[in-house]
């Protein structure tokens, strides 16, 4: 079964771009627009894994993820963090705010399937 893999972000671009990405391998991929969006979308679909840009308007990553983390039906679901953030204290606030991981913006896409795949593949300690 290929893996379902949900793409939360904002720039139309950058959405495009992962989606072409994961499709070249076969991954499933479901797009969300939007932070509120994306949450509905955690909500209904099947995931795998849920790939989440940090800047967003309105329902920015960081509140997804408070969101997805406090819920006992969804907070198992991995959920890494796309970032531009570079600054050390911006990684904790991303760890801190319950995303899993984070791969640091503008991804390399050789590389970009590489590292999900390597995250997904992570023993699973995530018990909060
Ligand atoms: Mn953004």
């Amino acid at each position: 079964m290929a893996k379902r893999i949900l793409i939360i972000e904002d720039n139309p671009a950058n959405l495009e771009l992962l989606t072409i990405l994961l499709e070249a391998f076969h991954y499933v991929v479901l797009a969300a627009g939007g932070g509120t969006e994306g949450i509905e979308m955690v909500r209904r679909e099947k995931l795998d894994l849920i790939i989440c840009d940090v800047q967003m308007p309105g329902v920015d990553g960081y509140e997804v993820a408070r969101q997805l983390k406090r819920d006992p039906m969804l907070h198992r679901i991995p959920l890494l963090a796309v970032t531009a953030l570079a600054m050390v204290g911006d990684r904790e606030k991303v760890l801190s705010a319950g995303f899993d991981g984070y791969i640091d913006k503008p991804i390399v896409p050789e590389k970009f399937v590489k590292q999900i795949e390597a995250f997904m593949e992570r023993p699973d300690d995530r018990s909060r």
